[in-house]
């Protein structure tokens, strides 16, 4: 039944400190809502039993991401709209970044903040296993003062926290030294966006010579708050990265987890993922791992992790016209290997959104048209044209009747989407294009752009590894 909004009071002083004295009066009479989209939902149902609100929303002492010298601090009152569009935390969280992409639809990102996500304390929230891998810091702050502590020591209980009553979730800090680290995440669920997590596990990793030196493993749906694997971690901690530690780790986090049966899954399904992805994780590792006499670097890389930021970016804005993509890729120099370039250019991309996507595809001539870059166009351009031309010779050998068709199929998809008809187009024929043009007419908006950023991120790692053998 749909609660009475007549049975609540709401107030919105608009600043901290105004209601940091409001909580301070009356301890636990007060509750927070930020964007309300766990609270709205639950005043819906007719669950919400919080009388008086207090609204934190758009305060600025909230709202903010800051890149100190060590950590990046983000607001509680940051909504997870921001989170992705950040580039420093593109750059160098991006396991949160990705997250914040799984949350909800994008009319949610734009109200749910991070702040309610973790007091809300759910053990599915996506943004949690990110931020025990980064091994985050929350600040919390009260009238009596500020305090921090562990992310990990947050969650008490089955959305329990350690806030006090007249505490409030002031900032989550997170260090920015996590660039030599290996990193994953995966959510499983019965989609990637939409859908609340079966169980999610995110990772970071510092391997030397083979040997795991550095781990921290935080999960999702396996207990009841989001949790650090401590024992997990302890198993595989100082070990070289082999079948038998495999076994080990997956035999020690069976014995940690306690997932339980709920309407989304079962606690057996829930416990065999969680394996696997554990599992999954470490074979990354392990195929990634140099041996320790390995020449260091392939020698692209190697110049480009030293060159200048406009030389670096320059070479970035070649395999991909995105400017929040190149800047982000900059600024995760140094990178240690191929994998991992391919691996960070992947989670940078997953992490943008439809005006970077369009932009990276408005630096492609359209398909079948033969235009050569400007002479005064700058060289990331002129490389990136020399490359569309080797990827589209294909087209370079159409027949005429078949370059007519692309020409009209080109502007009729420009006038049915508004970008540009991207395909990968390395080693297709002109008719292949123009066979794929012509299905991909009939998709929605949604779908079709969601295929044409895939064929940018096929396009990007061509580019990438071209790149990178020359
Ligand atoms: C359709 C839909 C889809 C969703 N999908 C997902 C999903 O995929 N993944 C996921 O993790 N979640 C999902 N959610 C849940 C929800 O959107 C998130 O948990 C969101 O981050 C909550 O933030 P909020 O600002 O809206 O919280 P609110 O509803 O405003 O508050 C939630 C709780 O946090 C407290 N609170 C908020 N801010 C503070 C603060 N600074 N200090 C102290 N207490 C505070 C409030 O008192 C309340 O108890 C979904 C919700 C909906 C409605």
């Amino acid at each position: 039944m749909r609660g009475d909004p007549e049975a609540h009071e709401l107030i919105a002083p608009g600043n901290l400190a105004a209601v940091l004295q409001l909580l301070a009066a009356e301890p636990g009479a007060w509750t927070p809502i930020a964007g309300g989209t766990e609270l709205m939902v639950a005043h819906a149902a007719g669950r919400l039993t919080a009388r008086k609100l207090v609204s934190l929303w758009e305060i600025p002492d909230l709202r903010f991401i800051r890149v100190d010298e060590g950590t990046i601090a983000i607001g509680a009152g940051v909504p997870f709209i921001d989170l992705r569009r950040n580039a420093a935390i593109a750059a160098q969280l991006p396991l949160l970044a990705r997250a914040a992409s799984w949350l909800g639809s994008i009319a949610n990102q734009s109200r749910a903040t991070l702040g309610g996500n973790l007091v809300n304390g759910s053990p599915a929230a996506d943004s949690s296993p990110a931020l025990l891998a980064y091994d985050a810091q929350v600040e919390l702050i009260s009238a009596r003062g500020r305090r921090t502590l562990p992310y990990e020591k947050f969650h008490t209980g089955y959305k329990r926290t350690a806030l006090a009553p007249d505490e409030l979730l002031l900032a989550v800090h997170l260090p920015r030294r996590f660039a030599r680290h290996r990193q994953y995440l995966r959510k499983v669920g019965t989609r990637r966006a939409m859908a609340i997590a079966k169980v999610a596990l995110a990772g970071t990793a510092l391997v030397e010579e083979n040997v795991v030196r550095e781990l921290r493993l935080g999960a999702a749906s396996v207990a009841p708050y989001p949790t650090r694997l401590y024992r997990t971690e302890e198993a595989i901690l100082g070990n070289s990265i082999t079948e038998e530690t495999i076994r080990t780790a997956r035999r020690a986090l069976l014995a940690e987890i306690a997932p339980i049966d709920d309407i989304r899954s079962v606690a057996e399904y829930r416990r065999r993922v969680a394996a696997n992805l554990v599992e999954e994780f470490l074979r990354e590792l392990m195929h990634s791992a140099a041996p320790v006499d390995a020449p260091l670097m392939n020698a692209a890389l190697a110049a480009w992790n030293s060159a200048d930021e406009s030389t670096a970016l320059t070479q970035m804005l070649a395999c991909c016209g995105a400017r929040r993509w190149a800047s982000a890729m900059v600024a995760m120099r140094p990178v240690q290997d191929q994998e991992a370039l391919l691996a960070v250019a992947d989670r940078i991309w997953a992490a943008m959104e439809e005006p970077d996507w369009r932009e990276a595809f408005a630096c492609h001539p359209r398909i079948g048209e033969r235009k050569a870059a400007h002479a005064s166009a700058p060289p990331s351009a002129q490389k990136s044209a020399q490359w569309s031309r080797q990827e589209q010779s294909g087209a370079a050998q159409a027949e005429a009747r078949v370059l007519e068709e692309l020409a009209r199929g080109n502007a009729q998809y420009e006038e049915r989407f508004g970008f540009t008809y991207i395909v990968c187009a390395t080693g297709k024929s002109a008719e292949e294009m123009l066979d794929l043009l012509n299905r991909r007419l009939g998709s929605d908006r949604a779908t079709e752009l969601r295929e044409a950023a895939e064929q940018q991120r096929q396009i990007t790692e061509i580019r990438l590894r071209k790149w990178m053998a020359a």
